[in-house]
């Protein structure tokens, strides 16, 4: 029952992000936001559960705005950026858990993308990840969730 208060973030396929920014400031029915956003109702309420606006009627209805809805993804979308690995971590699969990388090199491969590898400090293990020079972040696969419980 650790960090329930502490949402990971929500996976937003990249055409919600475009499509939501296309929504009007009016107030959609889950059915109809979900077919606007081409997403199941499920992933909809979903995502209401983990905090996206909406408004109840008397009846039990759900309503959402759609300006509140975009703004709400791109919340999100700004809290996944900020919870990426530094461009000097990577995850340690023998630690299981992200690390600063030790002794790093970093090589360049193509364009702006880099590979870089490294030593964990905790087990002396080979780490090594991929990245971009300039913004030094990456798409990680990694889990964002672990990442935070190992502040915990
Ligand atoms: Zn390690």
């Amino acid at each position: 029952m650790k960090n329930l208060m502490q949402n990971p973030g929500i996976r937003l396929p990249h055409f919600v992000i475009v499509k939501s920014s296309g929504l009007l400031p009016m107030l959609y029915k889950i059915q109809e936001l979900s077919k606007e956003l081409k997403i199941p109702d499920r992933t909809l309420r979903d995502w209401l559960a983990k905090g996206a606006p909406y408004l109840k009627d008397e009846r039990g209805h759900l309503w959402v705005n759609g300006q509140e809805f975009a703004r709400w993804i791109s919340s999100q979308r700004k809290l996944k950026i900020r919870n990426r690995m530094a461009a000097t971590q990577a995850r340690c699969f023998h630690c299981a858990q992200v690390v600063e990388i030790a002794d790093q090199t970093v090589t360049k491969i193509k364009g702006q993308l880099v590979h870089i590898r490294g030593r964990c400090p905790n087990c002396g293990g080979r780490v090594y990840r991929g990245g971009r020079l300039k913004n030094a972040t990456i798409r990680s696969s990694a889990h964002e969730s672990t990442y935070q419980e190992s502040e915990a």
